[in-house]
């Protein structure tokens, strides 16, 4: 037996519902029971049992989801040992419990990586990130999950196996709901709601599942395309005295082709003090992007129009994003926020971002506090931490909806953010989002009180 025990289904105990209370959103709930399938088969079985019981069932990859995704009152499905992964033809195949650093080491035997990137790294499952979504710093080059998904394979909340987009009776409902969308954000990346936006026709139902947050059905599998990797990068650091004029430059530097645009504000980067700093990245494997010829490009361009003098970095590039990707765990230090925090992962149209950051600007006004942040500043991704109330929480992301954007790009709506949903799309795309949960889970035991209310 390794860490975890061995039989399928434990209720009660009472170590091992602490464990699984919490995730890594500071959220904290108790379940009745944990289930820790080895197989389909045993997905299938636990979801039937609760089904037959109406006793709700919340899936959970490896529990770094920031919106409190994976916590439920009823029975977690620990996916962990459902791990396997395989490579063929540019797809990987993978468990939902496979990590995404198992996933990464496969594909770098075959010189390929993975799109999506979260900056936790590789503890991420993959059931996790297409539940959520995910995405991370590439993803402006290579996507996030919901344009990387080739198909995906899930459990219904009847216990039945489903593949998408294989399964006609399915992709029909999907596609026929999708049809009838209103409109949605028009940001590059989207973890809200139901994509019905992403389902242009049938074949593309399985897309659906993508920020479906285990509403919809537990991923059993899920088959992803992958990318070649990069044989020469290049990295241009470019330091800027405020946010705005940080945020008014990515659309010249995007003209260049970076895979990767990110930003990290204030104070967080050590030997960067006050200034706002933005990092771009490029691949000689991205030819239409242009390469890492194109960074020398973005330093003269930046340098004649904006006045500032960007570093060149072609060694060593790991270690400076590092210092990006600890942005999370120093601003926490930073603000000694515990609190869940519901504002974290606003979403702009990029034209916007300015008038984003002159929002946050004013969140500190109304809070007195100063805000951090860091993000995805080329898809118009800001993660912000400051304290706020429920007040200030509704003021900022009705500012974010006003700006056209979608108040989560890739973290899901989880127990903080279900409650915008429907301010966020509306009666019409609401009501929808209820025909597909009804069709996909009639007794809505699937992670209840996410995306929808209970
Ligand atoms: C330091 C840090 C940095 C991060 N950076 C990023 C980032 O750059 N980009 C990004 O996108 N995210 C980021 N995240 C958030 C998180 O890593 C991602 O959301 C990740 O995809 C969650 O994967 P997980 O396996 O931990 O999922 P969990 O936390 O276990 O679950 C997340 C959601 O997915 C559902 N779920 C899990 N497994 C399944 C399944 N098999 N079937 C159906 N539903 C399932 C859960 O019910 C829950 O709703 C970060 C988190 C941390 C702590």
């Amino acid at each position: 037996m390794g860490l975890l025990p061995d039989a399928p289904l434990i209720l009660g105990d009472g170590h091992l519902m602490e464990y699984y209370s919490v995730d890594a959103s500071g959220y904290s709930v108790k379940p009745r029971g944990v289930a820790l399938p080895r197989s389909v088969g045993d997905v299938a079985d636990v979801v039937r049992w609760a089904a037959q019981n109406r006793t709700p069932v919340t899936a959970r990859g490896a529990g770094t989801g920031l919106a409190g995704g994976a916590l439920g009152d009823g029975i977690i499905l620990d996916t962990s040992r459902m791990d396997r992964v395989r490579y063929l033809d540019g797809v990987v195949s993978a468990g939902p419990g496979a990590r995404l650093g198992a996933v990464a080491r496969l594909l770098s035997g075959y010189g390929r990586i993975l799109g999506p990137n979260p900056s936790v790294g590789p503890y991420c499952s993959v059931g996790g990130m297409v539940a959520t979504n995910a995405s991370g710093s590439l993803s402006l080059g290579y996507g996030s999950i919901i344009d990387n998904l080739e198909s995906v394979t899930l459990v219904d909340g009847r216990g039945d196996v489903v593949e998408l987009p294989s399964n006609r009776h399915y992709s029909d409902i999907i596609s026929g709901i999708c049809r009838r969308a209103g409109p949605f954000p028009d940001t590059t990346k989207n973890s809200c709601g139901y994509r019905l936006d992403a389902v242009p026709s049938p074949d593309m139902s399985h897309r659906v599942v993508a920020a479906s947050e285990g509403t919809l059905g537990v991923v059993v599998g899920a088959r992803l395309r992958t990318h070649p990797a990069p044989r020469r990068r290049a990295l241009a650091v470019m330091r800027y005295a405020d946010a705005r004029s940080a945020a008014a430059d990515c659309p010249r530097i995007l003209e260049c082709g970076p895979v990767s645009l990110e930003v990290v504000g204030p104070g967080i980067m050590e030997g960067y003090g006050g200034s706002c700093v933005l990092f771009a990245e490029f691949h000689d494997s991205v030819p239409e992007r242009g390469g890492p010829d194109h960074a020398d490009r973005v330093c003269g361009d930046v340098r004649r129009a904006a006045g500032v003098r960007p570093v060149m970095i072609r060694e060593g590039i790991d270690r400076w994003l590092a210092g990006r990707n600890a942005a999370l765990s120093r601003s926490l230090g930073m603000t000694g926020d515990r609190a869940p925090s519901i504002i974290e992962d606003a979403t702009v149209p990029l034209e916007r971002l300015p008038d984003l950051f002159d929002v946050i600007r004013e969140l500190g006004e109304r809070t007195g506090s100063t805000p951090v942040y860091y993000g995805h500043a080329g898809s118009g991704n800001i993660h912000v931490r400051t304290p706020a109330d429920s007040r200030v929480t509704e003021w900022y992301l009705c500012e974010v909806m006003a700006l056209g954007g979608t108040i989560t790009g890739e973290h899901g709506d989880g127990m903080g953010r279900t409650g915008f949903v429907r301010r966020q799309y509306g009666e019409q795309n609401h009501m929808l989002f209820g025909l597909l949960k009804d069709a996909f889970d009639p007794h809505h035991i699937l992670n209840p009180g996410k995306i929808l209310p209970a």
